[in-house]
């Protein structure tokens, strides 16, 4: 770390500046500290919120192609410093650098992406019913964005927000988590270096209270949240004074479903990655297996050595890990505890169950429990951790019954070389994306949402970026 990144300040109006209030920046891995960033009070968040609202109406008269252009100069940028960006988001979030390179590198190809839309974006028209009426609908920005994120994919979610908020003329304040902030200050460091006009894009640092004044607040015109359904419940209750627009992305638990007739190994690989990916902690990996009683031993089996053969440890000092630390105590402590209560409960621990002793850092042994079922948690709350809880089920119709049986209802998954069943089971899931033959990763011209506590609203394509528009609907009596 240079001197430089010591201590970061708010971007607001194009500026970089202070506040009385610091929070510490710490290393999952080593602990060690590696910056302090804003504490930011309700009078910057009012400042922030009031510089993108004085320039919001300006920035929307541009053309679009203008707005996109600043879209690509600063994938450009991000692309230049990809790598530096890389060891930036390894170190405060614990992913491995391979995950962090492609993290940055997508996030410069969606603000692409995004750009592409400015030329595209439709309204319609529409037949009246009434003899000479024309009617037509067409499609306006909303004003002022809140963005707020969480540290999963820190630098991923400041784009997935920003960059089509911008492109169809809106403004934006963005208040990244308090765990993992520093990758979001040195996004505003090249996003003033490429002379987005002030006020366009800022940045407020802070806890959950920043989070919370943002999502009061009557200059807001839409909340896009990515988090725990906990804090998408605060800031629905919160926003619930202004009736503010809310895009909320939650919780999953995804499931993921093995028929007999499905390529073990295949099934076996996918899932294990998606498991150990960024420790588990992925909104949309799989988290719950569902396995078809035929082929439940061998599946177990070779999951188990798989995730026993997993390296890991802390990702800069030895870049061959495939697995780095959870991101702090609290989740340790956490993911420790559901595997002992599945125990208690009666899940068999075959593998890992340990938070593991590397002399430092948060980590905890890669982990498969087997023989459970849904009178046990950890078959039902969000694990969060490389942990993989597997179920044995009869036929395929219990293994969706089971797989509905939640309150979330992010991804799921399902392992068959029969199109038939694939088709049955996609049609009978009660989930915002089903993955067949693999697992996570979305695409950006898809649409990533959820039903039930997985959020309201989603993310990314077509249907993604209107959700930063409202409808205008006209009718003309000619
Ligand atoms: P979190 O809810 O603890 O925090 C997210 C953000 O909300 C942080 O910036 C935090 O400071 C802020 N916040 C806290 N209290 C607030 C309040 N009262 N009002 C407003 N903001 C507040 O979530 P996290 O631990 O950072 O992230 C992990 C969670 O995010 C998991 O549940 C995961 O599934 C979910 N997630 C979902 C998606 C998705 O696309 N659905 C993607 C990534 C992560």
């Amino acid at each position: 770390m240079t001197q430089e990144m010591t201590h970061y300040r708010n971007f607001i109006n194009g500026d970089f500046s202070n506040t009385a209030d610091k929070i510490e920046v710490f290393n999952p891995s080593t602990q060690e500290l590696l910056a302090t960033v804003p504490a930011s009070t309700e009078q910057d968040v009012d400042r922030a919120l009031a510089a993108a609202r004085n320039a919001q109406k300006a920035w929307a008269e541009r053309p679009a192609i203008e707005r996109a252009n600043y879209l690509t100069t600063l994938a450009n940028k991000i692309r230049e410093n990809a790598p530096r960006l890389a060891r930036v988001i390894t170190a405060e979030q614990g992913k491995i650098l391979p995950l962090a390179e492609v993290e940055v590198n997508f996030t410069a190809d969606y603000m692409d992406y995004m750009a592409g839309w400015a030329r595209r974006i439709e309204g319609e028209i529409i037949n009246s019913d009434r003899p000479g009426e024309q009617m037509f609908l067409f499609r306006k920005p909303l004003g002022v964005v809140a963005g707020i994120l969480p540290w999963n994919f820190p630098f991923f979610l400041i784009a997935r927000k920003m960059a089509p908020a911008l492109v169809t003329g809106n403004t934006i304040v963005i208040k990244p988590s308090e765990e993992t902030p520093i990758n979001c200050f040195e996004f505003a460091k090249l996003v003033a270096e490429t002379g987005l006009p002030a006020g366009v894009f800022n940045v407020v640092g802070g806890a959950g209270s920043v989070g919370g004044a943002l999502s009061a607040h009557s200059n807001v015109d839409m909340i896009s949240f990515t988090g725990s359904v906990v804090t998408g419940q605060r800031i629905m209750a919160a926003a619930s004074e202004n009736i503010t627009k809310l895009n909320l992305e939650l919780g999953g638990k995804a499931p993921a479903i093995v028929l007999a007739d499905a390529d073990v190994d295949l099934a076996v690989k996918a899932i294990r990655d998606s498991r150990i990916i960024n420790t588990g902690q992925v909104c949309n990996c799989a988290e719950r297996v569902y396995v078809e009683r035929s082929v439940a031993k061998e599946f177990t089996e070779k999951m188990v050595a798989a995730m026993q053969a997993t390296k890991f440890g802390d990702p800069l000092a030895d870049e061959s890990v495939e697995m780095g630390p959870l991101i702090n105590q609290q989740a340790l402590e956490k993911v420790a505890a559901s595997v002992e209560k599945a125990q208690a409960q009666g899940a068999t621990l075959l593998c890992g169950g340990q938070v593991a002793d590397l002399g430092q850092g948060y980590h905890y042994q890669p982990t498969v429990l087997s023989d459970c079922d849904h009178s046990m948690a950890i078959m039902r709350e969000e694990i969060f951790g490389p942990v993989l809880p597997i179920q044995i089920v009869d036929d395929l119709d219990e293994a969706i019954a089971l797989a509905n049986d939640c309150e979330y209802g992010l991804t799921s998954s399902v392992y068959t070389r029969d199109l038939n069943k694939a088709m049955k089971t996609i049609n009978a899931l009660d989930f915002g994306e089903t993955y067949v033959n693999r697992e996570n990763f979305e695409a950006m011209q898809g649409y990533h949402a959820g039903v039930r506590k997985s959020g309201v609203g989603g993310a990314d394509g077509k249907h993604g970026l209107y959700e930063f528009m409202h409808t205008h609907v006209v009718y003309m009596q000619l």
